[in-house]
């Protein structure tokens, strides 16, 4: 097969939340951006897997009655926007934790939008990057199937914002797999549920799904369903039913297939199961599906630095901060609930420029849920508002590096615009 050659001072790879805000960054500042994305829309887990509200954006606090931004800067200007397309606000759910629900279409729309506006973002859909090559600690080829047509790239810099660092490991750069840090989960919608059940939580639904479980007519995994907070409007329902943490012993290709496929076929006798038993759900009819298993951890690099657990729980800041952290340490192992770690309510700690960066690539960022970072700290790096602020660091930084500046410069700039 032929192949079209490109090139571009800066390519974006994965179109998720951090990938988003990378080629706009990069676009703002003046680079010739290329952006691959392998679905056919933006947005990655926030609209792939509807994961239904953004958290990482306000910071915690148990008595103020509005919500404070942890910073300033791209992520609060994406959230106005949402707020504004999808009649949505800012809500305290537990322990103070402020969160923003949003619609996937919504977050789809201004993820495309924002794209655009920068004017130099060429976004390529449909397009899965399955080989990146590197010479002398530079990355200088990438390869992509784009709707099945091979493109080349040959780019001045690179921000890796596919979840798994693919490219960077592709390239040769050292990683680590965090797949069997945290389960994933499959998010559905029910509609024509009792409205009044979002407020008053799912203690009924567990009540009749533990009896379930212990009379066998239920898998034991059906007690691992949670609602998605804020997702709870005119009857319409958003939950996500979480499964076990990846087996070590399974290749991460066969062990996702499982997952997508176990999961889909426990929706109907769950959804049967709740009609039947729980008055709540008597009209209840399944709505939607997500098109795609929510995989909370992947692969990650090991980074010149890695934000320890430490950090993330004393609020460390740092003299290289380019990305704000304020979710707590949100684990979803094997227990049914999260298991919670807190840090100090109105304070955040600071994600190093260095955690987004490959000991042996040059010219290679990373951000989002594949950035340096041990087990604990990344259960909260890895938040959709957090993912926001470290692509827009990552794309910010690839294009001074990809114009000749020094990245010292480009810290400056986005502590500025963040602060
Ligand atoms: C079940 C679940 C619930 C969650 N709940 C919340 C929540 O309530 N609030 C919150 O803030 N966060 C939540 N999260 C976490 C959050 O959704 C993610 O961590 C965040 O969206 C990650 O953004 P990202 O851009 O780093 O990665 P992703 O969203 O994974 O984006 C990566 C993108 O790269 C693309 N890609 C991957 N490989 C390639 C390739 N080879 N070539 C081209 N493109 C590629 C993918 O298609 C995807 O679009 C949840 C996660 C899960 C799984």
């Amino acid at each position: 097969m032929s192949t079209t050659t490109l090139t571009c001072d800066v390519l974006v790879i994965g179109g998720g939340a951090a990938g988003v805000a990378a080629a706009t960054a990069a676009g703002r500042a003046g680079a010739q951006v290329v952006l691959l994305e392998r679905y056919g829309f933006l947005g990655g887990l926030a609209t792939t897997a509807q994961v239904g509200t953004i958290c990482g954006m306000y910071l915690r606090d148990t008595t103020s009655t509005e919500a404070t931004p942890v910073a300033g800067g791209f992520a609060n200007e994406y959230a106005a926007r949402l707020q504004k397309s999808g009649t949505t606000k800012p809500l305290r759910v537990d322990q103070g934790l402020w969160v923003l629900p949003y619609s996937p279409p919504a977050f789809a729309r201004v993820a495309d939008a924002v794209v655009s506006e920068s004017g130099n973002v060429t976004v390529i859909l449909h397009a899965t990057v399955a080989e990146a090559r590197a010479e002398k600690s530079r990355m200088n080829l990438v390869r992509a199937l784009a709707w099945n047509e091979l493109l080349t790239f040959q780019p001045k810099a690179v921000v890796d914002c596919t979840g798994e660092a693919t490219a960077a490991a592709l390239a040769g750069a050292n990683s680590e797999t965090g797949a069997t840090d945290q389960s994933p989960a499959l998010v559905f919608v029910l509609e024509k549920v009792d409205p009044g059940l979002a407020e008053r939580g799912l203690l009924e639904v567990r009540r009749e799904l533990r009896r379930a479980v212990e009379n066998g007519s239920l898998p034991a995994i059906c007690e691992r369903l949670a609602l998605v907070p804020g997702a709870g409007a005119n009857g319409r329902l958003a939950l996500k039913l979480s499964l076990l943490p990846a087996n070590p012993d399974r290749a991460l290709w066969q062990q996702v297939t499982d997952w997508e496929r176990e999961s889909r076929a426990l929706l109907e006798p769950l959804h049967h199961f709740l009609v039947e038993n729980v008055p709540a759900f008597r009209n209840a009819r399944l709505d939607s599906v997500a098109p795609q298993l929510g995989v909370r951890s992947g692969r990650r690099i090991l980074g010149r630095a890695r934000l320890a657990d430490e950090e993330v729980l004393s609020a460390r800041k740092s003299s290289l901060g380019i990305a704000r952290g304020c979710w707590p340490m949100e684990r979803w192992g094997k227990s049914p609930r999260p298991e919670m770690n807190y840090f100090a309510e109105r304070d955040y700690y600071e994600i190093s420029l260095d955690c987004l960066r490959p000991v042996e690539l040059k010219n290679v960022f990373v951000a989002g849920r594949c950035l340096s970072a041990e087990t604990g700290a990344m259960t909260s790096a890895r938040v959709i508002g957090t993912a926001l602020a470290t692509g827009w660091a990552a794309g910010t930084v690839a294009a001074f590096q990809a114009s000749g500046h020094s990245l010292d410069d480009a810290v400056a700039l986005i502590r500025k615009q963040t602060s």
